[in-house]
């Protein structure tokens, strides 16, 4: 039967030894069989080893029942694990999710996962992103609304506040003020003491401005322009005190980067709605009265008024027109004599601009100039005039020498020195008959480059007057800073000359101060005789004034240079 099996093995082993499973009758076994050799080739006997494989394997039966159990137990432990898996990491994401979502819409996110896990970290380091995020958010929007200077509020963010406080305003009730403030000679501050210390004091002022206004909005609108809004329910007097307070203030020098600075702020207000229904009308009529307070003086403040705007339209137009007035050769040079008292003829002639506007008529100076100065036209105009008296001059006899304003933009202005020198070169007029006349302003700026020009023009051969002596704050300072040709004695001393004994020494000590320091003195605005006898006897050496002649048209001088004497006489 079943043991045939065993035959075939030994049959199969006369090649090469065999080991099998068999099934036999005696159940599974391991079987070998090992042919024997004998005396012939073919073999005639074989060994077969059997065990039944119950026997072999029985040592094995618990483990592997063992290994079955582990694998079930491994199986409920995968299934338990996955589960719990599932839940630690799908809770935790779904709360980063939202918390990303929310961070994504800009507001804060902040999530809490316990552990130490792979999750708790990642929930850590989301949390860290999101204040990050949200600093770098908060600084970007800090230095889009703020100076970065003076960390004060920057102009959009005062506009924002201010069209806040209009629309807060017409709900609730109460008022606005609007307090634009600028500082004075800021530029000199910069130019002389460099840009640091410029720099430290408009931080200081800046510092000093919040401590003052601590019931207001201090904003930076940029150069030393500051804006001040109160707003809401205020007492009416507020606006005044708080811009006197600030005024007082500035009386003690500002201490910036180790310098004590004088300085002083110009301050225009105004009070809303009556002034302005919006931030714009508001801006700008608080921006006139800085302009007012800046006219009258500096280190003021003033309100507005509804008659400035009627003023500053008139600016406006009158900026539009001086445009166009040089191409259209709208401005001729009018001629006013300097009477020479020792020589006793004309020294020269002042020459004084006009613009003939065609529908205003005759434009005086003082109207126009000070906008021209403001816009920068004046340059352009200043050049005009440059050219235009050289060129006058020279149909003039040799003694008579030419005087030429020059206002302080322009001299300042880094083309003036070849503006003159082609003014020379183009008329061929000598040096020496040109005379400049600078006021004292030229110097707020900063003196330093202003003589270094002065005696550059002085090399050059032409001759520099101080204007309006009298008038400015310092003016005996820059005596020393300067030794000009002449000085103008202000009309304001020579008006009261005869009536007021303090003019009469004024005027004195002006003369004797410019001997002493080698200097020519012209009298300005002399209008009668008992002004000129009192001159006279001052020993002021040149007249000039309406007693003498108006200033006259070009083709006038002629006729005056030959009958000058008599009429001063
Ligand atoms: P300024 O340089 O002091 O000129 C003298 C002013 O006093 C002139 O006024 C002149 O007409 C006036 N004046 C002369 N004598 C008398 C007098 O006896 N009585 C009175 N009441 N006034 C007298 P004007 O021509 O209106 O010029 C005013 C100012 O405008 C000048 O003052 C000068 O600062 C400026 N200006 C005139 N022309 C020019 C110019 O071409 N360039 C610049 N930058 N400024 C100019
Ligand atoms: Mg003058
Ligand atoms: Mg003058």
């Amino acid at each position: 039967g079943s043991d045939s099996a065993i035959d075939d093995l030994v049959d199969a082993s006369q090649s090469t030894r065999t080991l099998a499973t068999l099934n036999l009758s005696i159940g599974r076994a391991f079987a070998i069989a090992k042919p024997l050799a004998g005396l012939t080739d073919r073999p005639q006997a074989a060994i077969l080893i059997r065990y039944p494989l119950n026997a072999a394997l029985k040592p094995y039966l618990p483990l592997q029942a063992g290994i079955a159990l582990a694998g079930l137990a491994g199986l409920i432990l995968v299934v338990l694990g996955s589960r719990r898996l599932a839940l630690g990491i799908a809770g935790p994401i779904a709360t980063l999710d939202a918390a990303a979502r929310a961070l994504e819409e800009g507001s804060h996110a902040h999530i809490v996962v316990k552990g130490r896990d792979e999750i708790g970290r990642l929930a850590a380091s989301f949390n860290r992103m999101s204040v990050g995020i949200l600093e770098r958010e908060n600084r970007i929007t800090h230095l889009a609304l703020h100076d970065v200077l003076t960390g004060l509020p920057n102009r959009t963010y005062f506009r924002e506040s201010l069209d806040q406080a209009i629309l807060q305003v017409g709900r609730t009730g109460g008022a606005i003020a609007v307090l634009c403030l600028d500082l004075d000679r800021f530029k000199g501050v910069n130019d002389t003491l460099g840009h640091p210390v410029g720099d430290a004091l408009l931080k200081a002022i800046g510092a000093m401005l919040s401590e003052s206004a601590p019931d207001g909005l201090v904003s930076r609108l940029g150069g030393d322009e500051y804006a001040i809004i109160l707003s809401g329910q205020f007492d009416a007097d507020r606006p005044r005190a708080l811009a006197q307070s600030i005024l007082d203030m500035m009386r003690q020098p500002v201490v910036a980067d180790g310098h004590r600075i004088a300085t002083a702020v110009s301050i225009g207000i105004a009070i809303g709605p009556a002034d302005g229904k919006d931030a714009d009308e508001l801006l700008k009529n608080a921006d006139l009265a800085l302009y007012l307070a800046k006219e009258d003086g500096r280190g003021v403040f003033r309100f507005f008024e509804p008659a400035l705007d009627a003023a500053a339209r008139w600016r406006r137009q009158v900026e539009l027109d001086l445009r166009e007035a040089i191409q259209a050769g709208q401005f001729v040079l009018n001629y006013q004599p300097v009477f020479d008292l020792k020589a006793d003829r004309i020294g020269g002639f002042e020459a004084l601009v006009r613009w003939h506007h065609p529908e205003r008529g005759v434009v005086p100076p003082v109207e126009f100039i000070p906008i021209a100065e403001d816009t920068g036209l004046i340059i352009a105009i200043g050049e005009w005039v440059m050219q235009e008296a050289c060129r006058q001059a020279m149909h003039w006899p040799e003694h008579v020498r030419v005087a030429v304003n020059v206002s302080p933009l322009q001299f300042r202005n880094t083309g003036f020195q070849s503006i003159v020198l082609q003014a020379l070169a183009h008329s061929g007029l000598a040096p020496s008959r040109l005379e400049i006349e600078i006021t004292e302003s030229v110097f707020l700026d900063g003196e330093g480059p202003v003589i270094a020009l002065l005696h550059k023009l002085r090399t050059m051969g032409i001759r520099v007057a101080l204007d309006d002596f009298g008038t400015g704050y310092s003016s005996l300072s820059y005596l020393r800073s300067f030794p000009f040709d002449k000085i103008k004695i202000d009309r304001s001393f020579i008006t009261s000359i005869a009536s007021d004994p303090s003019a009469a020494a004024i005027v004195r000590a002006i003369v004797d101060l410019a001997t002493a320091l080698h200097m020519e003195t012209t009298a300005e605005g002399v209008e009668d005789t008992g002004q000129l006898n009192m001159l006279r006897g001052e020993g002021c050496g040149n007249i000039q004034g309406y007693l003498f002649s108006r200033p006259v048209e070009s083709c006038r001088i002629a006729g005056l240079l030959e009958n000058g004497i008599n009429q001063a006489a």
